[in-house]
């Protein structure tokens, strides 16, 4: 895998901003058929700012008009007609298209023909599954964008676990981190496992925005990322971190308290969704009580596994706050127990005792 350091920015291609005016109309070609669970289509389903129905529906101001062919939301009953889009597009009579992938991509080679890893529809002449890598293979050069879907597509997630016998690995280590798309742009990664919905949402408006010629192409970190999204560590907006600053730590699962030492990663890991939550502003994992286990990290899950010992880092940094913790917590005690008075003067007695002083009487 070799990645640049630094963000990408897109470099205007055929159909690529500044080259466009705009599209009134932009396809979306969906296929979950990566080695997934599907969870991310189905995460996708809870977003409301906006909904998925509210793009297809045209409800969203300044975009283009949006086709959307994703097989868990298509009201077609599968087979060919599901497909019909698909093949029209390897056929060139789509376009512009955004190919979006859920899932992580097989290495097809090492099984030399014998047998696929994952595959989507048939060959119309011959009958046997096409795999998912000939689809990528076809459609992302003749795809306006190119956006991974949940950690799968993006890094390889579980299914790119060391010890796999699959190859399995992220869309940017299949095309090549230097892919660009027919609209100039580098992949488009959202990670999360899933998902989190309007992560993915304001995504995928953005980059339709840009379709529309009405928005800059969205800035991407690194390793790809949504920048404004991903920018900010898992610590920095947690419900508990309060906590781990007067080092105040949860021992078990059932405590309000910090819980690095019961295996949380937050304050290395890149992700929004304890300031966002995860449904309408709800959840967002160590505020509700579960650790973060880096599901946004390109070398989730292997890298934060075992899942529920403390980080290595934790403790360290967890020991090293504890005088000062204790210290500021007691401090704060005391305070917090002096605040919690009510001056003395408010009283109903005969005499003002306030300090109040009549200065213009005699
Ligand atoms: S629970 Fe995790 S993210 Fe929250 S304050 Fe503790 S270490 Fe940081
Ligand atoms: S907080 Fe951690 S576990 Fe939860 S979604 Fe973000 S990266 Fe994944």
């Amino acid at each position: 895998m070799s990645t640049d350091s630094g963000t990408h920015d897109a470099a205007p291609g055929p159909g690529g901003s500044g080259e466009h005016g705009g599209f009134d109309e932009v396809t979306i070609l969906w296929i979950s058929e990566g080695m997934s669970c599907d969870g991310d289509t189905v995460s996708l389903t809870a977003a409301g700012q906006p909904a998925i129905e509210d793009l297809v529906l045209g409800l969203v101001p300044g975009l283009p008009k949006v086709n959307l062919y994703n097989k868990v939301l298509s009201p077609t009953l599968g087979g060919e007609e599901f497909l019909a889009p698909f093949r029209a597009a390897l056929r060139g009579e789509v376009a512009p298209f955004i190919l979006v992938i859920e899932g992580s991509v097989p290495n097809q080679d090492i099984i030399q023909g014998d047998g696929y890893w994952t595959s989507f529809g048939n060959d119309e002449v011959t009958g046997e599954p096409l795999t998912l890598n000939w689809w990528i293979d076809r459609l992302a050069p003749k795809a306006w964008a190119v956006v991974a879907a949940g950690t799968c597509a993006t890094f390889g997630g579980i299914h790119a676990m060391a010890g796999n016998p699959t190859g399995s690995m992220g869309l940017a280590d299949y095309l090549g981190w230097e892919f660009r798309s027919q609209g100039g742009l580098p992949i488009v990664n959202v990670p999360g496992c899933p998902i989190q919905p309007e992560n993915f949402m304001e995504t995928l408006v953005w980059v339709l925005h840009h379709a529309a010629g009405t928005a800059p192409p969205p800035p991407l970190d690194h390793m790809l990322r949504p920048q404004w999204l991903f920018g900010r560590t898992v610590h920095e907006g947690c419900d508990r971190a309060a906590y781990y600053e007067q080092a105040d730590f949860a021992k078990d699962y059932n405590s309000p308290k910090c819980q690095v030492k019961v295996g949380c990663w937050g304050p290395v890991v890149n992700c929004n969704v304890p300031k966002r939550g995860w449904m309408s502003g709800i959840g967002g994992c160590p505020n509700v009580g579960g650790i973060c286990i880096g599901c946004t990290m390109p070398g989730f899950p292997d890298t934060f596994m075992p899942f529920m010992d403390e980080p290595a880092g934790g403790s360290l940094s967890s020991l090293l706050i504890k005088p000062y913790g204790a210290f500021i917590r007691r401090m704060r005690g005391i305070t917090n127990a002096a605040v919690n008075r009510e001056p003395k003067w408010r009283r109903n007695e005969p005499a003002l005792t306030s300090g109040y002083d009549p200065y213009w009487r005699a």
